[in-house]
């Protein structure tokens, strides 16, 4: 057998996390047995899938690196054949036609709640002889439920569950204008797609009893299910914005990358050992249900920012140059041009050292992209005293001579300088990177000297003096 797992959005706007993460799931699952990983966009809904939203699942699944196996499947698309399903249960006695009106139906609730019973349907169609039906009267299409036994559930995650058949009442499948409900075209569809699995959240786990008595009616064989807790904030409640960032989107904006929000939602909920850093073939080997847990997670953005950290420094430059520089355009006072794209790509190694975030990284980056005279932050300011301007001054000479102009050159002469001065390394370097960054933190500064080159780091010198002088 085949193992073919799907995702199952609703197209809503955005790709939530607690989505995100059973998308994840449903792929990792497939790749490990060797099976396939599915998408069905599930637009029933229309006034709120429109291109936008869907857009919105297929590029952040693709960010992510959940490329579906096969063109997605449109569920509203399918309707015909929802449709089709419906009249053979009809034709076989499963399902039958339901005459209720609005006003019967809601008689029906307020008598169930007056009784303290749940409201229920109470099948006054189910045995009626349609002859009785009148004429040219709308419709519904029913599933004549079992009345006795029970529905069981072996799910992969939380076990055996099972439901008195006598707790549900016959459900509506076709509407009277003909749609089918969700419930219905979900069954549907999983059987025509020939999946093997449906990994989902567990707020699908009663849905799960309804869609299998429409299996056994049908005669299908039911996929196995596996119901995943929910994520939940750090302190316990649902999930929600006060808390941080929930969609896709919002993670990608405050500087995440996807292998980082992989890894993170991969570890939230499922475990293999001590195992935390995981590549994407690692995940593949060890993923299985066995090791996801049976109670909700909770979000721990703390957790997630280091990881981030961790990933960042195993990027390659290249792409978080580009990223960066992305991420710098249109910010004021900067000039984004070849040369500045080349000094960020060489500082990378080191700038990627000290960010935990793609935001952090293109903040610690922007100096290199300034003209002269560069905005100085008040601790900088503070380090320009007219002993260190002299320094500098000094050393401008030692910068204009030296060959070759490497790191391991520039170190050796900033050790020189300030020795041949009588003063600590710090004394000189601490200065020099005010007045090379306008701030007090970067990479070594060596490389960053190295990284703006001898012109840029003469002229961003001579910029901190002639202020001073002017001053
Ligand atoms: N469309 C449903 C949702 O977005 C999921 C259906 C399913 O996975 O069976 O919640």
């Amino acid at each position: 057998m085949t193992i073919r797992t799907r995702f199952a959005p609703s197209p809503t706007g955005l790709l939530h996390i607690g989505n995100a993460r059973a998308a994840l799931f449903n792929f990792l699952f497939s790749r490990h047995h060797g099976g396939q990983f599915l998408l069905r966009i599930e637009d029933t809904d229309r006034a709120r899938s429109t291109q936008h939203a869907v857009d919105v699942i297929l590029d952040g699944l693709d960010w992510m690196g959940l490329t579906p196996d096969e063109p997605p499947v449109y569920q509203f698309a399918r309707q015909a054949r929802h449709a089709e399903v419906a009249l053979a249960l009809l034709e076989a006695g499963h399902a039958y036609r339901c005459y209720c009106t609005q006003d019967e139906l809601k008689a029906m609730r307020e008598q169930a709640a007056a009784e303290g019973r749940p409201p229920r349907y109470d099948g006054l169609w189910r045995d009626r002889d349609p002859s009785e039906a009148p004429a040219g009267a709308p419709f519904t299409v029913r599933l004549r439920s079992p009345r006795d036994g029970e529905t069981v559930v072996d799910d992969l995650v939380q076990g055996e569950i099972r439901v008195a058949n006598a707790e549900m009442d016959d459900m509506v499948i076709l509407r009277a204008d003909g749609s089918p409900t969700y419930m219905h075209a979900v069954v549907v569809d999983d059987h025509d797609m020939a999946i093997t699995h449906v990994i989902r959240g567990d707020d699908h786990m009663t849905n799960t009893f309804r869609q299998s008595q429409i299996y056994a009616a049908m005669g299908w064989e039911r996929p196995r299910f596996a119901h995943l807790p929910l994520i939940h904030g750090p302190d316990g409640a649902k999930l929600s914005k006060r808390h941080g960032a929930q969609s896709v989107v919002e993670f990608r904006e405050q500087g995440y990358l996807p292998e980082a929000l992989d890894n993170y939602l991969l570890r939230l909920g499922w475990g293999h050992g001590d195992a935390e850093v995981l590549s994407r073939d690692e995940q593949i080997r060890l993923f299985d249900l066995d090791g996801v847990g049976r109670s909700a997670s909770r979000m721990d953005y703390t957790k997630l920012t280091h990881m981030n950290g961790v990933w960042l420094r195993a990027a390659d430059d290249g792409r978080l140059a580009r990223d960066v520089l992305a991420r710098l355009e249109g910010r004021p006072g900067l000039v984004l041009d070849e040369v500045a794209a080349a000094r960020i790509l060489r500082l990378m190694p080191g700038l990627k050292e000290r960010a935990r975030t793609l935001v952090e990284l293109a903040d610690a980056a922007a100096f290199l992209a300034r003209t002269v005279p560069l905005p100085l932050d008040a601790k900088a300011s503070s380090l320009l005293t007219p002993d260190a301007r002299a320094l500098l001054h000094g050393f401008a000479g030692e910068i204009a001579a030296l060959e070759p102009f490497t790191a391991a050159e520039i170190d050796a002469a900033l050790r020189r300088h300030a020795d041949a001065h009588g003063r600590k390394l710090g004394q000189l370097a601490q200065p020099l990177r005010a007045a090379m960054t306008g701030s007090t933190t970067s990479p070594p500064i060596d490389a960053t000297v190295e990284a703006l080159g001898r012109d840029e780091t003469l002229a961003r010198i001579r910029s901190v003096l002639g202020a001073a002088i002017g001053g």
